[in-house]
């Protein structure tokens, strides 16, 4: 597939989609019904900084789509993120609440901003002006949003109390919170956890053995590290992980325990003494047989996808691979697990702390573990038999299903 001009990464987002939608056989108007965001909010972020003077951030808030229940996404902190980007992650979002049959919408938020150059009281007063600018959009049968890139759980406690000065207390308001605050047991880890999971349970099919394996991941925040230790955990050779400044790689295989030491004492990932430093594009070509991107967006690409040596890529963060990589990889026999898939465990877990605040109750950890373990191998299940049966790649198998479930659930409701 040759692609005439520098595609945004909703359009990207949206070629999958049609690509869907004609084999789903969807009429016109569906489609384009379900490919443009049903409400889009951007909004002015003002923050007094702490040396008195003000900036003005921009902001959004994307709802793409309602259809199945309570718009659910992230919110992402990023100098570099646009409307076209949160549009995409929104449209992610909601073939990937309809692929695991969580009864949510599709949503994702933003703040352009590096959070690194805040202190965290400014952080604090961005977050709660942020919130207010949003807060006639959410409401906790109507869009809950979540932690992704750039924020996390402290980020929640802020938008939770900020909402909840105007509604009272009301925890299912936001998820990825603190414990102490109604989030969930397993939830910080729970993306990370899904990956594992994910990779354990599809190893025989993808005939690799995840002892032996050589694994790669890039990112090492809140997905890329909690997958790393916990495979670290179950016995499998990490052998390569990056963060923004770079990674390390260690064939025999790296101490995730110590460089996670080494992480939160230098926020950096190269200089870990347990490897040797290489650069994140060095990274994703190396020889292994797994390779977790688990950072931003668009990392493999026509530019380098033929030259990517893995055997399996299981794509932790959200849209790594840009179509054009993703055809070549297919084409090169390089199986590819899909983000919509490989990284719900977060918004799994996102609607078990969701329906335990709606309750006002605790599950212990090891049931919120077993759910997610069943609920994303279930879902696996369904792309493999899927692509199995239809001659499609995984991620053509787990968007149909996403866009499918979608499309019924708009004709039952009988609202066209
Ligand atoms: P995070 O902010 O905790 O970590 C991001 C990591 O990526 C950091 O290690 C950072 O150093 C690294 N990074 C940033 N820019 C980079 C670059 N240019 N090159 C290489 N590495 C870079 O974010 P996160 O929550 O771990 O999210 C990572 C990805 O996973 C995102 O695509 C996000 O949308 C997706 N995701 C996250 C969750 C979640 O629960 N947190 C759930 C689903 C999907």
């Amino acid at each position: 597939m040759v692609i005439s001009h520098q595609m945004t990464a909703f359009e990207e987002v949206n070629l999958l989609f049609d690509r869907s939608s004609d084999r789903l056989n969807l009429s016109n108007g569906l489609r384009e019904m379900l490919r443009r965001p049903w409400r889009e909010l951007q909004v002015q972020v003002p923050v007094r900084m702490d040396d008195g003077h003000i900036e003005v951030f921009t902001g959004y808030r994307v709802q793409h789509n309602g259809a199945r229940g309570p718009y659910k996404g992230g919110v992402r902190y990023h100098p570099a993120v646009d409307l076209e980007e949160v549009r995409a992650l929104a449209s992610l979002m909601t073939w990937k609440t309809a692929l695991v049959n969580l009864p949510y919408g599709g949503a994702k938020g933003a703040v352009q901003v590096d959070p690194a150059l805040l202190s965290q009281p400014e952080l604090n007063r961005l977050t709660r002006r942020y919130t207010l600018n949003i807060e006639h959009l959410i409401a906790p049968n109507r869009d809950i949003p979540a932690p992704d890139m750039g924020t996390n759980s402290q980020t929640m406690a802020w938008m939770m109390d900020a909402y909840g000065q105007l509604h009272g207390y009301t925890p299912a308001i936001v998820t990825g919170k603190p414990v102490e605050l109604g989030g969930s047991l397993g939830r910080e880890a729970a993306t990370g956890r899904g990956v594992g999971y994910l990779l354990m349970e599809a190893a025989q099919d993808l005939e690799i053995d995840p002892q032996g394996a050589r694994i790669v991941i890039q990112g090492f925040g809140n997905v890329g590290s909690w997958a790393a230790r916990l495979l670290h955990d179950s016995g499998c050779r990490i052998v390569a992980v990056s963060g923004v400044r770079g990674g390390v790689y260690n064939e025999k295989g790296l101490d995730i325990p110590a460089l996670v030491d080494h992480y939160r004492e230098t926020r950096s990932v190269p200089g870990f003494s347990g490897g040797e430093n290489i650069t994140n594009a060095e990274l994703l070509e190396l020889d292994c047989e797994v390779l977790v991107p688990a950072a931003i967006g668009n990392v493999i690409t026509a530019e380098n996808a033929p030259r990517i040596k893995a055997k399996v890529v299981l794509e932790g963060a959200n849209h790594p691979t840009t179509p054009e990589g993703d055809d070549i990889m297919t084409d090169r026999g390089i199986k590819v697990l899909p983000d919509i898939l490989v990284n719900s465990g977060g918004v799994i877990v996102s609607y078990f702390e969701w329906t335990q605040n709606l309750q006002q109750f605790h599950w212990e950890e090891d049931r919120v573990n077993e759910e997610l373990r069943k609920t994303i191998v279930r879902a696996y299940h369904e792309v493999r038999d899927r692509a199995a049966s239809e001659g499609l790649t995984y991620r053509q198998a787990a968007f149909d299903i996403g866009v499918q479930r979608v499309a019924q659930v708009i004709e039952l409701r009988g609202f066209l």
